[in-house]
């Protein structure tokens, strides 16, 4: 089942912006993107996580390991 519950996490730079990241598994890719484009009005960055983070992250609507992060540019 899809989970409704966003979880977008919002981190204050340095420079005054909020730089918003999602972690997202596999599966749930094409919905972060979607969210992302919804909530932000611009296009995402698309990473891969290091292994080491893939480790300790969770995907941001399941359980499962988080492989991408969705992020804004800057
Ligand atoms: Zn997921």
């Amino acid at each position: 089942m899809v989970d409704l519950c966003i979880t977008i996490k919002s981190i204050p730079t340095t420079k005054g912006e909020i730089k918003v990241r999602i972690f997202s598994c596999e599966s749930h890719i094409n919905h972060a993107l979607d969210m992302f484009v919804a909530e932000q009005k611009t296009f995402p960055m698309l990473e891969e996580l290091r292994n080491e983070e893939k480790l300790s992250t969770v995907c941001s609507y399941c359980e499962n390991s988080a492989l991408y992060i969705v992020s804004s540019e800057n």
